[in-house]
């Protein structure tokens, strides 16, 4: 599978990942599956749950409050989910994956990231090296669910 994604939505993942520095940023892709690749013909922007680690705790706790904060760790609000997802079927399209970003980190996944990723989805990440937005990279959970694969991305104009 390879991901098509435009470039404006490239442009709004980027947009949002120097926004919430250096916070991660968390969002959906919607569009629709194909054959052998996923479109991208929408990018939805949503808040990270774990700027409000009270209710973030309550709904995925995580091990280490201290260490794992906003800036680290990304939650996304299981209310925003279901109407992304109802708006995306309304619309005819469906949700192909999700992006957040790695405030001074590598665009590669985390084991959390990996522990928490379900298959078939697209996982894009994007790093930020002191406020700046530079990799750009996809990836998808393996079967069964050992490793995650990148997947390959390309800019559609
Ligand atoms: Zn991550």
């Amino acid at each position: 599978m390879t991901l098509k994604l435009g470039d404006v939505h490239r442009e709004a993942i980027r947009r949002h990942s120097a926004g919430d520095y250096p916070s991660e940023c968390c969002g959906v892709l919607l569009g629709k599956a194909e054959v052998d690749a996923k479109r991208v013909t929408e990018v939805v922007a949503l808040k990270n749950l774990r700027h409000d680690p009270g209710r973030a705790q309550k709904l995925l706790p995580v091990d280490d409050p201290v260490r794992e904060t906003e800036r680290n760790r990304f939650l996304i609000d299981p209310l925003d989910q279901l109407r992304v997802e109802k708006d995306a079927r309304a619309r005819g399209s469906e949700v192909l994956g999700y992006y957040h970003s790695h405030p001074d980190h590598p665009a590669r996944p985390s084991i959390y990231d990996r522990e928490h990723a379900w298959p078939w989805y697209s996982y894009v990440i994007i790093s930020v090296e002191r406020g700046v937005p530079k990799d750009l990279t996809s990836w998808v959970l393996a079967e069964d669910r050992w490793a995650f694969r990148a997947e390959q991305v390309e800019i559609v104009v």
